[in-house]
Order: C-alpha cells, then sequence, then structure tokens
C-alpha cells in the first residue's frame, strides 16, 4: 500500500496496487476517471437505470454469506468456460448494454461503477476465452473480463435480480444477462485500452490443449515433477483442471502419481492426442443454456471417473478408488492405473 497521490498528507490508502488509477478510493469517488463516451456510441439513445447503492456498499444483505456446504466443488474449467462464451456471445451479439444494474459492488475489481457503465454502453465485438479466462472485446479497445471462480455464471433471465444475481444487464431481444454467483467468490474486472495485452495471466499462459504438442509438454515439464502438478500449471498448458486430469490419467490407464520423467515418447504424444479429445466429448456434453457444476442442485455428473468413488470402472468394473495428489483430489482405478 501507498499513500494517496492527490491527498498525500491524509489517511487514505491506495486501496489496491493493482488499480489502473493510483488514486486513493476517496479520490476516485469524487473524480471519476474516465469522460463520458456518448459521442462514441451508435446506435439510439441508451437509458440507463443503474442502481448504486448508497456509498457503493449496499445490496448485499440479501445475498447469503454462505452457501449450502458443498462437498470439493470443482472449479470451472475449460470446457465450462467455453460453454460460457458461446452462450453469452450469442445472447449479447454485437449490442451495447441498454441498463446496467450493479447489485454487489463487491462483484468489480480495481473499476468504479462509472467505469462499469461506461464499458457495458459499448458495443460487443466478440467473447473470448484463454485457458479458463473469459473476457468480452468491447468498441474502443475495452474489455470485461469474468472471473468465474466456484460458482459464477453468466445466465440469460428476464429479471434483472434472480437469486444469487450481482451484476445484470439488459441487451435488447436477449433479456438480462446476469452474473450469478452464490458464493461470491467470483469478481469482473473493467480493462482499458492494451490493458489486455500486459494481462499478466495471459501472458503467462501456455498453449491451448489443441495446440499442445508432444515435444513441447515434454521440454516443459521437469523429469522430477508430478505430472498432475505440470498439468495444472497454466504455464504448461491452458485450461487443463482437476477434473481433466482425472479424466485423462484414467483414459491414459497413467498411475496418479506418475512423475514427468517416468513418461516414454508414446505416452506423451498419447497425451497430447487426448487432451483436445477429452475437452471436445466434455464440451459436447456440456452444451447448455447454463453451466450446471457439478456438486449443485441439478448438476449432473458426466464424468467417466471424476466423483464416481466406489463406483465400479467404466473399463475393468474394479471399485474406483480416490487420493489426495499434489493437494486436489484424483480418482482412479486401482486396476486399470495401480495404486499410489
Ligand atoms: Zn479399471
Amino acid at each position: 500500500m501507498a499513500s494517496c497521490r492527490r491527498r498525500p498528507r491524509s489517511r487514505c490508502l491506495i486501496i489496491s496496487p493493482r488499480a489502473r488509477s493510483r488514486w486513493c478510493a476517496w479520490a476516485m469517488r469524487v473524480t471519476p476517471t474516465l469522460t463520458p463516451t456518448s459521442s462514441s456510441r451508435t446506435g439510439p439513445a441508451r437509458r440507463f437505470l443503474s442502481r448504486w447503492p448508497p456509498g457503493f456498499r449496499g445490496g448485499t444483505s440479501r445475498l447469503p454469506r454462505h452457501s449450502r456446504p458443498i462437498r470439493s466443488t470443482p472449479m470451472p474449467e475449460l470446457a465450462e468456460v467455453e460453454v460460457a462464451r458461446r452462450n453469452v456471445e450469442r445472447w449479447w451479439q454485437h449490442r451495447c448494454a441498454r441498463e446496467v444494474r450493479l447489485i454487489d459492488p463487491k462483484v468489480l475489481r480495481d473499476a468504479t461503477p462509472r467505469e462499469l457503465e461506461d464499458a457495458l454502453g459499448r458495443r460487443l465485438v466478440a467473447m473470448h476465452r484463454r485457458g479458463k479466462y473469459l473476457w468480452a472485446e468491447l468498441e474502443g479497445g475495452f474489455a470485461l473480463m469474468f472471473h468465474f471462480r466456484m460458482t459464477g455464471k453468466i445466465t440469460c433471465e428476464d429479471s434483472p435480480e434472480p437469486r444469487f444475481a450481482r451484476l445484470a444487464w439488459r441487451i435488447d431481444e436477449a433479456g438480462w444477462l446476469v452474473f450469478k454467483d452464490p458464493r461470491r467468490l467470483g469478481h469482473v474486472e473493467v480493462l482499458g485500452p492494451g490493458e489486455l495485452d500486459h494481462y499478466d495471466a495471459l501472458q503467462r499462459m501456455g498453449p491451448e490443449p489443441e495446440d499442445a504438442t508432444a515435444a513441447g509438454l515434454k521440454a516443459a515439464c521437469s523429469a522430477r515433477r508430478l505430472l498432475k502438478s505440470a498439468l495444472l500449471d497454466q504455464s504448461v498448458v491452458a485450461g487443463v483442471g482437476n477434473i481433466a486430469i482425472s479424466e485423462l490419467f484414467w483414459r491414459l490407464k497413467l498411475p496418479v502419481e506418475v512423475r514427468c520423467g517416468e513418461l516414454d515418447d508414446a505416452q506423451w504424444e498419447a497425451l497430447a492426442k487426448e487432451m483436445p479429445r477429452y475437452f471436445d466429448q466434455i464440451l459436447q456434453r456440456s452444451m447448455a443454456d447454463e453451466i450446471a457444476y457439478l456438486n449443485e442442485a441439478g448438476g449432473d455428473n458426466i464424468f467417466e471417473v471424476y466423483g464416481r468413488e466406489g463406483e465400479p470402472c467404466p473399463r475393468c468394473q474394479a471399485p474406483l478408488k480416490v487420493a489426495r495428489v499434489a493437494g486436489r483430489s484424483s480418482y482412479y482405478c486401482p486396476t486399470c492405473q495401480g495404486e499410489p
């Protein structure tokens, strides 16, 4: 933390070192950092009915602090984020928001409500996904980055404030696009022109599974490292998560604690080939208007071994087991993959 540049003698502190403005929250509140861009917008006049709660603090009390206990809630993985990308692009099309409602201001990261409203007032150019990151590219070089964390999702609704809604924006002909998040761990970032080019996580990210090669994977992994840890590292390959690893290891009959140096060239080839095939299949099974996370009500388990401890292995019928590897649950078949 550093002192506020505008009020150096005050006790105000910059609330976030990552904030685009180096001013404190007080300064940002009285002096919006963006100039109005209405002249750059096209289309009929828009009518915003933004409802900023007083002091940007209200509106959260009706959201439950704790949702029901969730057993080992998986993070959204590549396929779920890709489903969201396709849905949101289809709903949003190339329009701008007519109304914006910030229901829970804490969903905003390093941005003011004014900046959010300004960004959503711009036309959507395209929705993009890279690994597990999803962002909306907007006119004028702006972008909205969505972080779903554990339970976040975007749905299309008739009303702006369904249960767990944190942010909603209305799109003509589609309805309300609502960022819902029961556990309130997700957030939305507003990025100005050029900021995406310097977005650390995207800069460091490895190839998408469909672009990963056996040689590239092998070169990116040190021999003594657990293969699971290496694949969870987004700089090795993008978007692979804990669920995908259980499924891939089972498909390839790899022991859950196998180290990178123990794989032969044929196994690296098989891994590089199986990853895109796995994600394609999961994507086909996951396509729906709403992402259903595995442990939420109505969420089906579409996986072959993940979350199926005690159930028969689909290949050899031996009861599946679960072990903790690299700090995360690994589901495996003791007969097909061996015991750790
Ligand atoms: Zn088996």
